[in-house]
């Protein structure tokens, strides 16, 4: 690859390949971008056996693919991958560097801004070209309540974090071409100071909480692990998925996936219910199109209660009690009538 011709790279994070898809989103953007720089748009893949993704990013507008690749970088580790891009990127000058902003992604993206100089913008919703040949980022600020548009004019590459399901991906087409470049490993990558006992996956959820039609959320309110688990019960009972606070997915009671609000999902349930959850701006930024809003809470001056179609004053644990016990003895009354 000529170090010259200007780049649009994409960070591959093919952890999602088959989840939510953001490196093939962010690809369709690059491929958006790229005409306004006359830009080529390469994906940058580290891993181990990477061939049938490679493939696919090829498919999905990568018109070339770098790849680093050795049996030490098939799990993801952050310091390992932050000194490879740091040495790629100042060996090839791309212009932009787009990184999902997925969990790895926002652990990642600011390591390598530090390490280059440069500025990042996370979370952006919108990328353009502006008539300077720079890049517009635009992201939610002030808790969704200003949209900031953000320039890096003096530091290259550009940086940005797109949330998954920003962009729309371009339907895999098997007659695209792209060029494989394959890249020599620094002598020294940096050793992980942390040791990776074992990898386990994480239960698929039945349905995307961001698409959803029914959310049971719960937040600190809720009390312990063991009380929060019983919304996941709740949640199955009414086909709907669970999420929660950042407190909540601080205490380990639910994973980052459930997170709610300015740093995980936004929601648009037809119905939420919102279990112990004061209503903080990082948390409602993200419910604005939920249809209707059940909330319980001890306080009925919670921001939360106030924001609610129905507000219940009582304690969460006791409803959310209530309404397993309610649900399970009308479902075992319908099978019995259809016996
Ligand atoms: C940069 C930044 C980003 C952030 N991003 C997010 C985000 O994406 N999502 C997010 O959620 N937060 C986010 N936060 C944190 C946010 O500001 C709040 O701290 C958080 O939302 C509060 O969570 P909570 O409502 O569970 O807890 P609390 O604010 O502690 O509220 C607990 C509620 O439970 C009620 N309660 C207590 N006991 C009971 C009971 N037995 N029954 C019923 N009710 C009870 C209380 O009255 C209270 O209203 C962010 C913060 C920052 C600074």
């Amino acid at each position: 690859m000529s170090k010259t011709t200007k780049s649009i790279w994409v960070f591959a994070d093919y952890r999602n390949y088959f989840q939510n898809r953001v490196t093939l989103q962010l690809l369709a953007k690059a491929n958006d971008l790229a005409p306004a720089l006359d830009a080529e748009v390469c994906a940058v893949v580290f891993g181990c056996e990477v061939e049938e993704y490679v493939a696919e990013y090829i498919a999905h507008g990568a018109q070339k693919v770098l790849v680093a690749e050795d049996a030490s970088l098939r799990h993801y580790s952050v310091e390992k991958y932050t000194v490879l891009m740091e040495k790629l990127a100042r060996d090839y000058r791309p212009e932009i560097i787009l990184i999902g902003a997925t969990s790895f992604g926002r652990e990642f993206a600011p390591r390598v801004a530090k390490r280059l100089g440069t500025g990042l913008t996370a979370d952006c919703i919108g990328l353009e070209i502006n008539a300077d040949g720079n890049l517009l980022q635009i992201a939610p600020s002030f808790g969704g309540n200003l949209i900031a548009e953000i320039l890096t004019p003096d530091h290259r590459p550009q940086m940005a974090t797109v949330r998954p399901g920003t962009f729309q991906e371009i339907p895999h087409d098997n007659a695209l071409q792209g060029e494989v470049i394959r890249l020599p490993l620094p002598r020294k990558l940096a050793r992980d100071r942390l040791r990776v006992v074992a990898y386990e996956r994480q239960p698929e959820r039945v349905q995307k909480l961001e698409e959803a039609r029914v959310v049971v959320c719960g937040g600190r309110g809720m009390a312990s692990r063991s009380k929060f688990k019983k919304l996941f019960e709740l949640a199955q009972l009414l086909s709907g998925e669970t999420g929660a606070t950042r407190p909540v997915v601080h205490a380990g009671w639910a994973d980052e996936g459930a997170l709610v609000g300015q740093a995980g999902k936004n929601i648009k349930p037809q119905i939420l219910f919102s279990f112990g959850i004061s209503g903080a701006i990082q948390h409602t930024a993200a419910l604005t199109d939920a249809d209707f809003i059940i909330a319980v809470n001890k306080n009925p001056n919670a921001t939360m209660m106030k924001m609610a179609d129905v507000a219940v004053v009582a304690d969460a644990n006791q409803v959310c009690a209530a309404l397993i016990k309610g649900l399970k003895e009308r479902i075992q009354s319908k099978s019995a009538y259809s016996d």
